[in-house]
C-alpha cells in the first residue's frame, strides 16, 4: 500500500496530497512545478490527536522504520521474489507497540518540518535492522522449494521512510496520541527524553524548480516521474545529488501506419562483468543455454541488458527483463527526437544495475550450476542509456513491434503504486 502524504507546496503554501512516490508536485493552486529531491529516508510524522492541555513542545514522536519494495533472492536452485512492506520500532521501548500495523496506510501521513515543536526520540535500529526484518518476512513466506544456500539477494525499487508515532504523558502514564489510549507506565520514556531532540534542519525537504537547465524551458513530467522532459530542447533530465542532469536517451519509432503506440522506457545497459566471460551477445547465449544456435554475428555484438525503467509486479519485471535482453538482436537504433506517449520512467537507473545479476540468474537455465557461481560474479554497468520502445494495443496486451514481446496492459496501472 501506498503511503497519502499532507504536503504544502513550496512555493505558494497551498495543501496539496502526495502520493509515497510523487516526485513532481504540480500546485493547482500557483501552477509552479516542484521536484522533490531525493534524500535518502524520508520522514513522516502520523497526524495525532492529542488532547489541549497537552504543550505542543511536550509532545514525544517516536520512530518506526518503514520498508516498502521487492526482495529478489536467488536460494537453491532458483530465483524467488517477495513484495514487503513492513514496519518497524526505531529504538528498543516494550511500551511501545513492535510495529505501526496498518496505521500508516489508513491515515494521512504528515512531512517532518521545522514547525513540529515537540521531541524525537533517536532512531537507535539502523536502516540495516529493517532490511533484515524485510528479508526475514520474505523468507517466511517462501515456499519450500526455495530452501537451499542463499547466494545472492538484491533488494529493487525500494523506498525506507521514518514514520513516526506521536506520544505524550499524562500523570506518569505514556499515551498514543493517534488513538489518545494510554500504552503504560512513562518510566522508560522519561528516561529515554533526556536524549531525545528538537527538530533536526538536515530533515527539511529539498525542491527544485521545474527549469531545463540548458535551454530555460519548463521540464515536464508525471507526478511520479524520475526522469523529466524538456519538449523546447528535446532533452531528459534526471536528479542527482540535488541537481538535474542530462539522460543519454533515444527512441525507436514504430513503423507502422498512424502511430498511437505506448512508448515504454527501458534501461539498456552495456555490462562490466568480472568472474565470467560474458562481454558479447554470444557470450551471453551460450552462458544461459538459450535453445538458439549461436551465430557469428552474435558473437560480434556486445551485450546489453534491456531493464525496464518502470515498477511492475517483480515476476514480471523479470520475465520482462528476460525477453527483452534475450531478442536485443532484433531491436534498431532509433534517435532522440520526442513521442507524445513516452510512459515515466518510474525505476532508476542505479535499481536496474542492482537487478543485473539477479536479471542474468533468472535467464540461465541451469540455475542448478549456476546460482552458486554468482557470490564469485560482479556485474556492474560500462554504460548505461534509456531507451523508449513502441508498444502497440492489441485487446488485453501490449505487443512490442520490433520483438513482439507483449505485457497484459493492466500491470503498467498495478506498477504505479507498488
Ligand atoms: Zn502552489
Ligand atoms: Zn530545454
Amino acid at each position: 500500500m501506498d503511503l497519502s502524504i499532507e504536503q504544502t507546496c513550496p512555493s505558494c503554501g497551498a495543501p496539496i496530497e502526495l502520493h509515497e512516490a510523487d516526485r513532481l508536485i504540480k500546485c493547482p493552486f500557483c501552477d509552479v512545478g516542484n521536484y522533490l529531491v531525493s534524500a535518502g529516508v524520508s520522514r513522516f510524522v502520523l497526524p495525532d490527536k492529542a488532547p489541549e492541555c497537552i504543550a505542543r513542545e511536550d509532545m514525544i514522536y517516536a520512530p518506526y522504520l518503514r520498508f516498502k519494495g521487492n526482495i529478489f533472492s536467488c536460494r537453491g536452485k532458483q530465483v524467488d521474489h517477495r513484495v514487503i512492506d513492513t514496519t518497524h520500532q526505531g529504538m528498543d521501548i516494550p511500551t511501545l507497540p513492535l510495529s505501526l500495523g496498518l496505521r500508516p496506510q489508513a491515515m494521512k501521513v504528515l512531512p517532518v518540518t521545522d514547525t513540529i515543536a515537540g521531541r524525537f526520540f533517536k532512531q537507535v535500529e539502523k536502516v540495516a535492522t529493517i532490511l533484515t526484518k524485510a528479508t526475514d518476512m520474505a523468507a517466511l513466506f517462501s515456499s519450500d522449494e526455495a530452501v537451499g544456500a542463499l547466494y545472492h539477494r538484491a533488494f529493487i525499487g525500494e523506498t525506507i521512510s521514518c514514520i513516526y508515532l506521536p506520544l505524550y504523558l499524562q500523570d506518569g502514564t505514556l499515551y498514543d496520541a493517534v488513538l489518545n489510549r494510554p500504552l503504560g507506565k512513562g518510566d522508560a520514556v522519561a528516561l529515554l527524553m533526556q536524549e531525545a531532540m528538537r527538530y533536526n534542519p538536515a530533515w527539511t525537504p529539498r525542491f527544485l524548480a521545474t527549469i531545463c537547465p540548458h535551454c530555460a524551458g519548463t521540464l515536464a513530467g508525471e507526478h511520479d516521474s524520475l526522469v523529466l522532459s524538456c519538449t523546447n530542447c528535446e532533452s531528459l533530465w534526471a536528479e542527482k545529488e540535488g541537481a538535474f542532469h542530462p539522460v543519454n536517451w533515444r527512441i525507436l519509432r514504430s513503423e507502422q501506419e498512424g502511430d498511437n503506440h505506448l512508448y515504454l522506457p527501458f534501461w539498456k545497459i552495456r555490462p562490466a562483468v568480472t568472474g565470467l566471460q560474458l562481454a558479447s551477445f554470444g557470450d551471453f547465449l551460450r552462458l544461459t543455454n538459450q535453445p538458439v544456435v549461436v551465430k557469428r554475428e552474435h558473437d560480434a555484438l556486445d551485450l546489453c541488458f534491456w531493464v525496464p525503467a518502470f515498477k511492475i509486479r517483480p515476476n514480471l519485471f523479470l520475465n520482462l527483463a528476460k525477453s527483452m535482453t534475450i531478442s536485443q538482436a532484433r531491436i534498431g537504433e532509433g534517435a532522440s527526437e520526442m513521442a507524445k506517449t513516452m510512459y515515466p520512467v518510474t525505476l532508476p537507473s542505479s535499481e536496474a544495475v542492482q537487478s543485473l545479476k539477479t536479471i542474468l540468474a533468472n535467464i540461465t537455465m541451469d540455475k542448478r550450476h549456476f546460482l552458486p557461481q554468482l557470490p564469485a560474479i560482479d556485474v556492474q554497468a560500462q554504460q548505461t542509456e534509456l531507451v523508449y520502445l513502441p508498444f502497440a494495443s492489441s485487446g488485453h496486451d501490449l505487443v512490442q513491434e520490433q520483438t513482439t514481446v507483449s505485457i497484459a496492459s493492466n500491470v503498467l496501472q498495478f506498477g504505479r503504486s507498488l
